[in-house]
């Protein structure tokens, strides 16, 4: 009890006397500058003082501002519900705590100290991960994420990471023509732009997580376009077992969070086309889905046959006639596209005769 007494009292005069200071402080960091906050604050929780002291913000000169946010801070930390002492033990935990710059999430609530009061039992504290960035990362903040690798460095944990991609980045092919370097990814430009592909993304992902302490790499999925191409995810190792982290997908609301390794592989690719290619068999006129697609000798998809005309670069029946094909494809078909038999004629007599194979 008297110890609280003390620490209010030195509260109240640290307080008081930040107050009346009207000129910015400079100094070399926030050692020199507030030893006594930081002192009460290494008795309240030596760990979450060793944290706050390695904030960037605390490392040159530091401004009046900040000095009020960690008199809150110290407060807030001094009074907190039992909920927010909780929270705040698991905030302390994102990333790798030995090898990441700093912690992060502590750094957001000093940016919500920076800027307004808040009351014990209703504070940043309490905030659980994803809504305390919602509230302190504001990217229209443009000094705070101009710098590369200042950001990459504030992006020290997959969790944050995956936070950013899905808020920033918008998928780009095209941005491929733009790139000055001519380069096939460059995580620059897409940090720049906020546009890219599943390479760029990647090469980003793999950026943060690398300078964040993680075992990382690049996990290549080959979705059977060319054997050239292939769609790029990041591969992470999160206390002893393997995720995939995969924001480089067109669609925005396919970019789950964190998948397992062994779950990721079907799902990856059936969903990252929807399952549709776009292309109908240039033999049969089958839409084709990924699954339907057929294999050329080297193993690799063919987009322009089924796997029911074509296996192994070769026509599954490669006497087959026009009109007898005609006639085998509408039960298919009819099946594909769940209509009448009729109707399926009609579709195959039109289409076939016009497509390649047949020509
Ligand atoms: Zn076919």
């Amino acid at each position: 009890m008297k110890r609280h007494l003390l620490i209010t009292i030195i509260l109240i005069i640290t307080l008081l006397t930040g107050c009346a200071q009207t000129q910015p402080v400079k100094t070399k960091g926030i050692t020199e500058q507030s030893p006594t906050v930081l002192g009460l604050l290494g008795q309240l929780s030596p760990s979450l003082a060793h944290e706050v002291n390695r904030l960037p913000e605390f490392q040159q000169s530091v401004s009046e501002r900040q000095i009020q946010a960690l008199n809150k801070f110290v407060y807030l930390t001094n009074n907190a519900t039992e909920s927010e002492k909780s929270n705040l033990s698991s905030i302390l935990k994102v990333g790798i705590p030995k090898s990441r710059k700093y912690c992060t999430p502590i750094q957001a609530i000093f940016w919500l100290l920076e800027k307004k009061d808040f009351e014990p039992g209703n504070s940043p504290l309490g905030y659980p991960l994803i809504d305390l960035l919602h509230k302190a990362w504001d990217y229209a903040e443009k000094d705070r994420w101009k710098d590369y690798e200042t950001v990459t460095d504030r992006l020290n944990s997959h969790e944050l990471v995956n936070y950013y991609e899905k808020g920033r980045f918008l998928y780009d092919l095209r941005g491929e023509d733009r790139k000055p370097t001519g380069a096939t990814y460059d995580p620059l430009y897409l940090f720049w732009f906020n546009r890219g592909h599943c390479r760029d993304v990647t090469a980003f992902t793999l950026h943060c997580l690398k300078k964040a302490g993680y075992k990382v790499k690049e996990y290549r999925v080959d979705p059977g376009i060319t054997t050239k191409a292939y769609h790029a995810a990041t591969l992470f190792e999160w206390q002893g077992k393997n995720y995939i982290m995969d924001n480089g997908r067109p669609d925005k609301l396919l970019r789950i969070d964190f998948i397992p390794l062994d779950e990721y592989k079907p799902y990856d690719l059936t969903k990252n086309y929807r399952g549709e290619t776009g292309k109908i068999c240039r033999s049969c006129a089958l839409p084709m889905d990924y699954k339907d697609l057929g294999t050329e000798s080297d193993g690799s998809r063919s987009y322009d046959y089924c796997n029911l005309c074509f296996k192994d670069g070769k026509f599954t029946n490669p006497n087959i006639t026009m009109n007898q094909m005609i006639k085998e494809s509408i039960t298919r078909l009819a099946g594909k596209l769940k209509v009448p038999e009729s109707q399926a004629k009609e579709a195959a007599e039109l289409f076939i005769p016009r497509l390649k194979r047949w020509k």
